[in-house]
């Protein structure tokens, strides 16, 4: 408790002051040529020798298993063995009592050292285990794409950007067709297994360094694209699509090509002051939806985006 932790500091200051200050107040061991084990001061090395035996016995009964401990007994050990010589070696500066200093100090020395080291350790157990916090905190766990909670920081603060430079901000809505019916068909641990090979075709076909792909929930993904207009995110939409042609996941259930297939919504903004980002994602869902509604396998663009990539209708293929 406080006042019996309290107690014990004071009775240390106490100890310590005896030892420092009040030094010359202190009973003379050795006088002259005689230390004081005669019959009429045998108390006080008796004493001595008690209060460390039962500072010992009292640092052994601590139910903490900790390797300080276990050097702070051997200092201990170390102080009762220096009263003990220190009180039998019959001079002052005899061997015994140059041997008992140097335990006392090499034993000190220990318990620092080991301190120092239990700190240190724990101090890299704790980076370690806050490093490996970090990345869980903005990974998604299965397919190791940036997370939700990474992917809303990072859109709010390209965003904001974009607001300021006043370029667009493109975003990719996609989601695998008919992918409860893949679970169904194929079971759960093929369909997580299919929601990863996506990931990796995803990292394909983005190669700027602002550009993120992240898994937004389920069998939904989303691709942000900073810095880029309607046509340039149509196209990394066309290439996705392609290159999961390519790869030919089969997919029975997926009728008519028999493969999986995704849809992509995209929405494309040069953020207006005062607009927040879920006009982007709300967007991006709506032509992800249209998608859908046309047939799926496709890219839809937001009705504005339509406009502006309409010079180039070869990326709305169904
Ligand atoms: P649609 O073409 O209209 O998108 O049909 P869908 O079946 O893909 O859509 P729906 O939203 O009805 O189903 C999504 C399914 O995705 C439901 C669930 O079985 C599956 N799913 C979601 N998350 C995971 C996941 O982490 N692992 C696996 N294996 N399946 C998942
Ligand atoms: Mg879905
Ligand atoms: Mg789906």
């Amino acid at each position: 408790s406080a006042s019996s932790c309290a107690s014990r500091r004071l009775v240390v200051v106490a100890l310590t002051l005896a030892a420092t200050v009040g030094l010359p107040y202190l009973p003379e061991v050795f006088r002259d040529g005689r230390n004081f084990f005669d019959d009429s001061t045998i108390l006080i090395p008796a004493l001595v020798f008690g209060v460390n035996a039962i500072a010992l016995l009292y640092v052994m009964r601590m139910h903490e298993e900790k390797p300080e401990q276990l050097w702070v007994m051997v200092g201990m050990f170390a102080a009762c063995i220096d009263v003990w010589l220190t009180l039998y070696g019959g001079a002052r500066f005899s061997l015994g009592w140059y041997f008992a200093k140097m335990t006392s100090l090499f034993t000190s020395l220990a318990v620092l050292i080991s301190q120092l080291y239990g700190i240190t350790r724990l101090y890299h157990g704790i980076a370690g285990a806050n490093k490996i916090l970090m990345t869980q905190a903005n990974q998604d766990g299965l397919t190791a794409l940036s997370n939700r909670r990474c992917f809303d920081q990072v859109l709010e603060i390209e965003w904001n950007r974009a607001r300021r430079d006043k370029r667009s901000l493109a975003l990719l809505m996609i989601d695998v067709d008919h992918f409860k019916k893949y679970n169904d068909c194929y079971g759960h641990l093929a369909g997580d297994d299919c929601l990863r090979q996506i990931a990796q075709q995803l990292l394909r076909v983005i190669n700027r360094p602002g550009d993120v792909a992240a898994r937004y929930g389920g069998e939904e993904f989303v691709v942000m694209l900073p810095n880029t207009d309607a046509a340039g995110a149509l196209l990394v939409g066309e290439r996705l699509l392609l290159n999961l042609t390519a790869a030919s996941i089969p997919h029975a259930d997926n009728e008519p090509l028999c493969r999986v297939t995704l849809s992509i919504g995209v929405s494309v903004m040069v953020p207006a002051a005062g607009a927040s980002t879920s006009a982007l994602v709300l967007a991006a869902d709506k032509a992800l939806y249209a998608a859908k509604e046309n047939g799926r396998n496709q890219v839809c663009a937001s009705p504005r985006e339509l406009l502006t990539a309409s010079a180039s209708p070869a990326f709305l293929m169904s």
